[in-house]
């Protein structure tokens, strides 16, 4: 996953994410960013120039003292164009790195490392409790309410197995202070109460809150969190895998918290775990942007850092002693959700390397990494995945650095039992032919390429990215301004081998030949496991509830009673800071776009933009008038279409030749409403690329190419493709399920979304589980040759461009002898089609059953065009019902998450995520809409709202994707302005009326659970229950 998708993703859900996710996205933005976020060849002389960066240089001289901090290190980082200042507190020790960048999205972080030694879950726990209210805003999660107080662009808290970090950016000074305010109060001077502790650790508290003589059970909000991460096998995976390897200390526990572990954490050990952890002396601050840096000081001084003396936190984590023989371990887990297949053995070989401290090393094992791992001409790809002894790479598998010994792990998943043994040999051979043979030098180019390319990519959430990219290693005292300078790296690498050929066949030796340090670990499915799980949480159950007396069984009823009065408590939360309505500007500036017509008739839109010397090319597919039997194969086809090979060249010559000239190719199914005129809409396939301004002959030959000669005839490597999408998707579904249930929700409520059930949802994956299982796939790969054909062409197709001025002439030029090679006229054609006119929308109710422990509900209603007046007041609507919902859905109904989504000119639905319960929480659903018609709700929350729905509506937008809202979803500026307006206008009688109007009085609507077995639902006449 690039960077920008990760943020993109990380925008986009108002769920706080989860703690290993976080986590696996942290390392995994760290591989593609940190040690190679930079060009290979560019020493250039000249400083840093700019406003920011100026400003730092002329009032931070090295060994000056500021507010308490002593200055310790100015550096210039030309090829990111930003300086980076390095500051110590005195009095405390606290730690300080400033990035100072011409960039407006600012970005704070505070993180603390956090070593916890048993599973109980403390540092996890920690991270929710200190969000439960602190002296200066003594309200319940302030993280929330902030969410619609300010315009942040992004809002977070993460834990890691060593550390915890606080990060938030946002674009304006006012609300960043706000914001800085909250995040450090939250950690310095949380109020950490035993109901915050209750309500977000553990208790036990009888089922039925309100029913004395129901049974006692065990609830709270990180418990049943980690009860949900558990049911993925592939995070248990994960886990297990780091606690093999490196078992001797931290990370030898489950720093998230074992189910069966977390209820033996007490309040206190909470609160002192605190005390020692959330100190000064063990934090890192980090600030970056174009905000000034003495401000900042001042404000953390004068608030914070002079309350504190230092302490010795004892945090520091030793390296893993060396073993003196390898280790392994066999564990069980649930079977695949989908099902059916005897291929659900999991294996991997994980090596420990070095200490995180030695930047270079692990620039080379990092290097390493990926020429061992990534794209189809990767020794691994070749020994494991083309023998398809395995659906795809293990969990976990590559250079993981951000530990304080990094680790490489190799492996399979979706493996026959009897083909452990095989595997295990094939790794080891794998690792002996390289250790003699090495690695071509066009491997090694390529890479380094990807490397300058995604350096000069411009994101749209820099500081953050950074952020977290260095968090890992700056935690375990690397320093993070050494890690920055990495052409020095790049160009150490490059002399090493230029003067040894042997440098990497030597590292390969002496880390994966010689190494005894390795862990193996197999994991197979058992069939009674999730029943397993359920009685040992029974069997603890028990014996906390057995050993009670009369006396503690009163205290706990009591405590229950208590917990939901403070949780039903309307509170007062007008101590914290807010940004306000009224100073959203309701101007907006405009994108210029030009329209063209190229090659005889070709639609091109062009956008000159500052993209540092790239090209980003888009194209969108029209595929209204692909024949009904070939639609379900659309979004195979874009799977696939890239990674067959074209021409001479086989899969592996052109994923070589992508990766040497371009950032990728990336082909997507498209699907979108008419922003006016709902009765109509556009289907089709997006493609997109990007590459430096001087390859873009090179990157759309390779698309012409693949037009006019993408070879379906490997039916091995099709075959493999298809296993490993279907083992991908099938995967993403216990972590994405609110988005399946909701897209199944929506798909009864109007074409379109019906159109994106069956592309994107429940029943795109049942077509992929069903091709994955057939013994040949030569008829469906002979339909998917009908199918390009008829879709790759320039007939249908229209283009849209970012460039830089200087590129503009010669990119036109470029792209006329592009379309010239396609085949196909261009067609005079509207994107935009009627719906078919036999679809009606209707009711249907349906539960997808799933063997997870937890549920995902959604139910949903048809919504109105973007440019329909009431499109602002449903999008504040569903906004301002996050409120109640979050109350009871997480607070009460201990699910991890819930909210309502109105996706203008799409439908408006509800969602919970990880649910313990099912058929209760669409009530909730519902009293949701009687909460908005009581009236229950103030101007305030209106408001709070607004700024909540402005966070998306008005995020920064990078050079690359500037006129993306109208060519990909035809919104002109002009009704993005209206669409803004609406939403500002949007008053507390609409927001009833559209309530009434499209959610209570709605015609149809439509359900989707998706969950265990349900014997309620079995029985109501009104579902339809799917066993998977
Ligand atoms: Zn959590």
């Amino acid at each position: 996953m690039t960077l920008s998708r990760l943020i993109k993703n990380l925008e986009t859900t108002v769920i706080r994410r989860t703690w290993t996710e976080s986590i696996k996205n942290i390392n995994k933005s760290f591989n593609r960013r940190l040690p190679f976020a930079t060009v290979a060849n560019s020493v250039e002389s000249t400083p840093v120039i700019s406003a920011a960066s100026e400003a730092v240089k002329t009032h931070f001289p090295v060994g000056s003292k500021i507010s308490g901090f002593l200055v310790k290190e100015v550096s210039d980082i030309r090829e990111l164009h930003l300086t980076a200042v390095r500051l110590e507190h005195v009095a405390t020790g606290a730690d300080y790195l400033h990035i100072a960048r011409d960039d407006s999205n600012n970005v704070f972080c505070v993180g603390f490392r956090t070593t916890p030694m048993d599973s109980t879950g403390v540092p996890h726990i920690l991270e929710h409790t200190v969000l439960c209210g602190s002296n200066k805003y003594p309200c319940r999660d302030p993280f929330m309410k902030m969410l619609n107080r300010s315009l942040s662009t992004f809002m977070n808290a993460m834990t890691g197995s060593d550390f915890t970090i606080y990060p938030f950016s946002s674009q304006h000074p006012v609300d960043f202070r706000n914001l800085m305010s909250v995040y450090l109060d939250a950690v310095f001077n949380p109020k950490l109460t035993e109901y915050d502790f209750l309500q977000e650790g553990w208790r036990l508290e009888h089922e039925d809150v309100n029913n004395p003589s129901s049974p006692l059970v065990f609830k709270g909000v990180v418990f049943n969190e980690m009860k949900g991460v558990f049911a993925d096998s592939q995070q248990l995976f994960s886990q297990k895998l780091q606690n093999g390897v490196l078992p001797s200390h931290t990370y030898g526990v489950v720093y998230g918290g074992d189910p069966l572990c977390i209820p033996d954490l007490t309040w206190e050990q909470l609160k002192n775990f605190h005390a020692y952890h959330y100190h000064p002396s063990n934090a890192r601050f980090y600030t970056y942007g174009d905000q000034p840096l003495v401000d900042h000081l001042a404000f953390i001084q004068d608030n914070y850092l002079s309350k504190f003396t230092k302490i010795d936190p004892k945090t520091s984590v030793p390296e893993e002693p060396t073993w003196s023989e390898p280790r392994c371990a066999h564990i069980s887990c649930g079977g695949d959700p989908i099902g059916g297949s005897d291929q659900q053995t999991s294996l991997a070989v994980v090596y420990k390397l070095v200490n995180i401290n030695d930047i270079f090393e692990n620039f080379v094992l990092q290097l390493l990494g990926l020429l061992l791992t990534s794209g189809p001409n990767a020794p691994f790809y070749e020994s494991l995945m083309e023998p398809q002894f395995g659906s795809s790479f293990s969990p976990f598998a590559g250079y993981n650095g951000h530990t304080r010994n990094t680790t490489f792990a190799i492996g399979l998943q979706g493996m026959k039992e009897e083909d452990v043994d095989r595997v295990k040999s094939a790794i080891d051979d794998t690792f002996k032919g390289l250790a003699e043979t090495g690695f071509p030098s066009e491997r090694i180019e390529a890479i380094l390429h990807s490397i300058e390319l995604s350096l000069k990519h411009q994101s749209s959430s820099f500081g953050l990215g950074l952020a977290m990219a260095l968090a890992p290693l700056w935690n375990l005292d690397t320093d993070p301004v050494d890690a920055l300078q990495i052409n020095r790296n790049i160009e150490h690498f490059r002399k090493c081998l230029a003067e040894n050929p042997n440098f990497l066949q030597e590292k390969i030796k002496k880390y994966f030949i010689s190494n005894k340090h390795k862990f193996t670990l197999t994991m197979s499915p058992q069939s009674n496991y999730e029943a397993q799980l359920l009685e040992a949480e029974n069997l603890l159950l028990q014996t906390r509830v057995t050993s009670l007396s009369d006396n503690d069984k009163a205290k706990i009823w009591e405590q229950g009673q208590t917990l939901r009065q403070k949780q039903d408590v309307e509170e007062d939360i007008s101590c914290l800071p807010t940004f306000k309505v009224s100073d959203i500007s309701r101007n907006i500036t405009s994108t210029l776009v030009k329209d063209l017509s190229l090659s005889g008739g070709v639609p091109v839109q062009i956008c000159n933009q500052p993209t540092n010397g790239i090209t980003y090319f888009s194209a969108v597919l029209d595929t209204k008038s692909i024949p009904g039997h070939l639609q379900p194969l659309i979004p195979l086809l874009c799977s696939v279409l890239t990674r067959m090979g074209a021409g001479q060249m086989n899969f592996r010559t052109l994923d070589q030749e992508i990766e040497l000239k371009t950032g990728g190719l990336h082909v997507a199914t498209h699907v979108t409403p008419h922003p006016v005129d709902v009765s109509l809409y556009e289907q089709g396939v997006h493609i997109s690329s990007h590459c430096l301004n001087k390859k873009l002959t090179d990157m759309l030959d390779l698309w012409s190419l693949i037009f006019n000669e993408v070879k379906f005839d490997d039916l091995q490597r099709f075959s493999t493709l298809v296993k490993m999408t279907a083992t991908e998707q099938a995967n993403s579904l216990v972590f994405h399920g609110h988005r399946y249930a909701m897209t199944s929700s929506t798909a009864c409520t109007s074409y379109v979304g019906s159109l994106a059930e069956n592309w994107s949802g429940l029943t795109a994956l049942k077509h992929l589980k069903q091709w994955s299982e057939m013994e040949d796939l030569a008829p469906v790969l002979e339909q998917l040759r009908d199918l390009a054909k008829l879709l790759l062409s320039k007939q249908y197709m229209r283009v849209a461009v970012n460039t830089t001025d200087e590129y503009h002439d010669k990119s036109l030029n470029t792209f006329e002898r592009f379309f010239n090679q396609l085949n196909g006229t261009p067609k005079q054609h509207s994107p935009v089609t009627s719906i078919p006119s036999d679809f009606t929308s209707h009711t249907l109710r349906c539960h997808q059953v799933f063997p997870f422990p937890v549920n995902f509900a959604s139910k949903a209603y048809a919504g109105v065009s973007y440019a329909h007046p009431d499109s602002g007041a449903l999008r504040v609507l569903a906004r301002m019902m996050f409120k109640f919902l979050h109350r009871e859905i997480r607070e009460k109904g201990g699910a991890y998450g819930g909210g309502a989504m109105s996706n203008p000119g799409g439908a408006f639905a509800f969602y919970s995520y990880r649910d313990p319960n099912s058929t209760q929480t669409l009530t909730k659903f519902d009293d949701a809409v009687e909460w908005v018609l009581s009236g229950k709700f103030s101007e305030r929350d209106v408001d709070e709202a607004k700024l909540g729905v402005f966070q998306s509506v008005d995020a920064p937008v990078a050079p690359s994707s500037k006129g993306k809202r109208c060519f990909l979803l035809h919104i002109s500026d002009e009704l993005f302005a209206d669409h803004r307006r609406c939403i500002l206008d949007a008053t507390p009688q609409d927001l009833v009326r559209v309530a009434r109007v499209y959610l209570r009085d709605a015609a149809v609507e439509g359900a989707c659970l998706i969950g265990p077995q349900n014997e309620d639902l079995e029985k109501d006449p009104f579902w339809s229950v799917v066993t998977n």
